[in-house]
């Protein structure tokens, strides 16, 4: 007997391991099968090195024939193993999991094969009819060894069978090492049957088991280093599988929607402990709550939690802890972190079957979803109307730019001290054919994320221009119209031009446009933006700064503006019962007077307040020019507000 071929691969083998164990392969099913079958081969190939040795060297007596039955009996054992668990060790590599745990067809086929091999192998105990030692330790075949190989071919037909229907849905190189496999094994198995001194059974399957691990089994290739979760590719992967054949799959996410925040409060380091520890726990909370390994890492702040082998209770069991957990204050070294984690479940492809929808809900859920701390659940807010409009928004907007379904309302502004409106704001509203009239609150910041806004933005212009050029308008006694900018608008270089261009083919003059500009933009690109406005304003335009008083009021950006109006907002406002909010406004009114600003107070609701800014109030707040609010009028369609301009202007 030739020994070296079985100490090669127990060699192999051993190689294999360690490697596992240094690339911490410790994680998840599929690992763990894949242990199992190398412990299979390992204990195979040393029962067969020992068995061959006592054939080769030991003296002929009754008990080294004893341990030799036994070395066989190990060495059939553990080797009639290795196929059937490579059959759950498919299943589990390619994502099919659920089909080997749910289908008891399959289940009753793996397990027919071992009890087959177990009761053939222990029969030969009582009548030696698959192996027989004979007294001078020399192994001998019986017919039944036969049995053996027909389950061996068994196994590996219905394995081949199960690679060639899932063919599409397994990596190129993946599924040539998993085939390659088989013509691997039956070559060492035919050479052995042919010389059965030469031991290279083991030996050939070491080498593809070692093929198997250098070529696919790279866990590196497939975790996250920061968190140790896997990473968007194998969540990718993942996905495309359970929509491909239909695998039932619940996805836990769970987004850190502060993590900007603690980025910049912990510094990239930290952060990355911080996201390696919370990585950690949510998969110790996984594993004892039954629930496999399946943690990836999606992006900024997105993790996803994706299991086909649980209920939406046990998820949601799951969800809860991990809800539980974020509520509590976290350590990071020193420092401690309060992390506003928002978590949503939702089944796929049962809840959505499409890949690139469950793309952009999985980044955008957050944003479009309840903002509560509650685990949510997907299907609890699909008939929601918000919802709906938000998750299809951008196939929303790209429709109504094609079919120019915008259309812009309009809200008249109140002159305090000549008693009358004397200006307007203009509002853009989306229409759909599904859900109506959309309001700016919802699309204008998609608009800007996905660039369609400069779009919007130029039908905004050109419709308010046609509206002012009118003749209809000239008679309502309108000295502009106040029209939003948005802050992507502001950047766009070619604004200056586009703007004359307008005016232009209206013949208007630029004072009747007034553009609304907030903080936000000013800060955005000072360089940019102070060109455009002063390129317009020596054109004449006029401008305002919205939404005064709720971001960070930078004093010395709206000093050196040429704006004319500064517009407090309603939040800003909407405290002035309070004496100290009180004090806050009129100090800040008087301040903006001595810039040289006029002001105008938004969102006025209540008679209350009107009194508050009029000499009529008691406690009246002095230098505010302006109000806009419900109270005066709603803003209107075109048609309306000059219709109820007109009884205005008669009254
Ligand atoms: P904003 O420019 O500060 O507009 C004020 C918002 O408050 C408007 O909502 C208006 O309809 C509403 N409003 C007016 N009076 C009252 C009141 O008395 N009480 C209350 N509660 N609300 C009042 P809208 O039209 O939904 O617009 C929201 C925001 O969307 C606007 O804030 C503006 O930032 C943006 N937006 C609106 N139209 C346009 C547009 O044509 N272009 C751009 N870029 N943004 C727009
Ligand atoms: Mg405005
Ligand atoms: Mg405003």
């Amino acid at each position: 007997m030739i020994l070296y071929y079985d100490a090669c691969a127990i060699i192999i083998i051993s190689l294999v391991v360690i490697s596992c164990v240094l690339k911490r392969m410790f994680h998840g099913r599929t690992n763990g099968l894949f242990y199992i079958l190398l412990g299979m081969m390992m204990a195979s190939a040393f029962a067969d090195l020992c068995q061959a040795h006592m054939q080769n060297y030991s003296a002929h007596t009754e008990t080294n024939r004893i341990l030799q039955c036994m070395w066989q009996y190990i060495y059939f054992g553990t080797h009639n193993l290795i196929l059937p668990v490579y059959m759950p060790f498919v299943y589990s590599n390619i994502g099919m999991w659920h089909e080997f745990k749910q289908n008891r067809k399959v289940k009753g086929l793996w397990l027919g094969g071992i009890i087959i091999n177990a009761a053939v192998l222990l029969s030969n105990i009582i009548y030696p009819w698959v192996f027989y030692i004979t007294p001078d330790i020399e192994y001998q075949r019986r017919p039944g060894i036969v049995i053996f190989y027909i389950v061996a071919v068994f196994y590996m037909i219905y394995e081949i069978g199960v690679l060639y229907k899932y063919r599409n849905i397994i990596k190129r190189d993946k599924l040539i090492v998993m085939v390659l496999l088989f013509p691997i094994s039956a070559l060492g198995i035919g050479i052995q049957a042919m010389f059965p001194s030469h031991l290279v059974e083991m030996f050939m399957i070491s080498i593809a088991i070692l093929l198997f691990s250098f070529i696919i089994w790279r866990e590196e290739e497939t975790l996250d280093p920061v968190t140790g979760a896997k990473k968007y590719s194998s969540a990718h992967e993942h996905i495309k599988k359970a929509i491909a054949t239909g695998t039932p799959n619940y996805i836990l996410l769970v987004k850190i929607v502060n993590y900007m925040n603690i980025r910049l409060y912990l510094g990239q380091e930290l952060l990355n402990e911080f996201l390696r520890e919370q990585s950690g726990l949510m998969r110790q909370v996984a594993r004892q709550t039954s629930l496999g390994e399946d943690l990836y890492y999606l992006e900024d702040g997105l993790f996803g939690f994706i299991s086909d082998s649980c209920d939406y209770e046990t998820m949601k069991l799951f969800a809860q802890k991990i809800r539980d957990h974020f509520l509590d204050i976290l350590m990071v070294k020193n420092f401690s972190v309060l992390a506003d984690a928002r978590l949503c479940i939702l089944g796929c492809p049962e809840d959505i079957d499409n890949f690139n929808t469950l793309y952009t809900f999985c980044s955008s859920f957050h944003t479009i979803m309840p903002e509560t701390r509650d685990v949510m659940h997907y299907p609890d807010y699909v008939d929601d109307r918000d919802f709906k409009i938000k998750s299809e928004l951008d196939d929303i907007i790209d429709r109504a730019i094609k079919s120019r379904s915008f259309e812009m309302y309009y809200q008249p502004i109140y002159s305090i001290t000549e008693k009358r409106f004397v200006a307007a704001e203009a509002f853009v509203r989306m229409r759909d054919e599904t859900y109506g009239m959309i309001s700016p609150g919802l699309f204008i910041s998609a608009a800007e994320i996905s660039g369609a806004i400069h779009a919007i933005g130029d039908y905004i212009l050109d419709d308010v221009c046609r509206f002012i050029s009118m003749n209809d308008f000239i008679g309502l006694g309108l000295s502009c119209i106040e029209v939003n900018m948005s802050t992507s608008q502001c950047l766009e270089m070619n604004l200056v031009e586009k703007v004359g261009r307008l005016l232009k083919r209206y013949n208007l003059d630029p004072a009747m446009l007034s553009l609304e500009i907030t903080e936000s933009a000013v800060d955005f690109d000072p360089d940019i933006v102070d060109q455009n406005i002063n390129r317009l304003s020596e054109m004449g335009i006029r401008f305002s700064l919205d939404d005064y008083g709720t971001g960070y009021s930078n004093v010395k950006r709206v000093t050196s503006l040429p704006v004319e109006i500064v517009k407090l907002d309603k939040t800003f406002v909407d405290g002035v019962d309070d004496p100290q909010m009180c004090i806050m406004v009129q100090e800040t009114i008087k301040m903006l007077k001595q810039m040289g600003k006029k002001v105008l107070v938004e969102g006025v609701e209540e008679e209350k307040v009107v009194q508050k800014f009029t000499d009529l109030g008691a406690d009246y707040i002095q230098g505010c020019e302006y109000l806009q609010g419900y109270y005066f009028c709603r803003p209107l369609p075109e048609r309306s507000f000059i219709e109820f301009m007109q009884k205005q202007v008669l009254n």
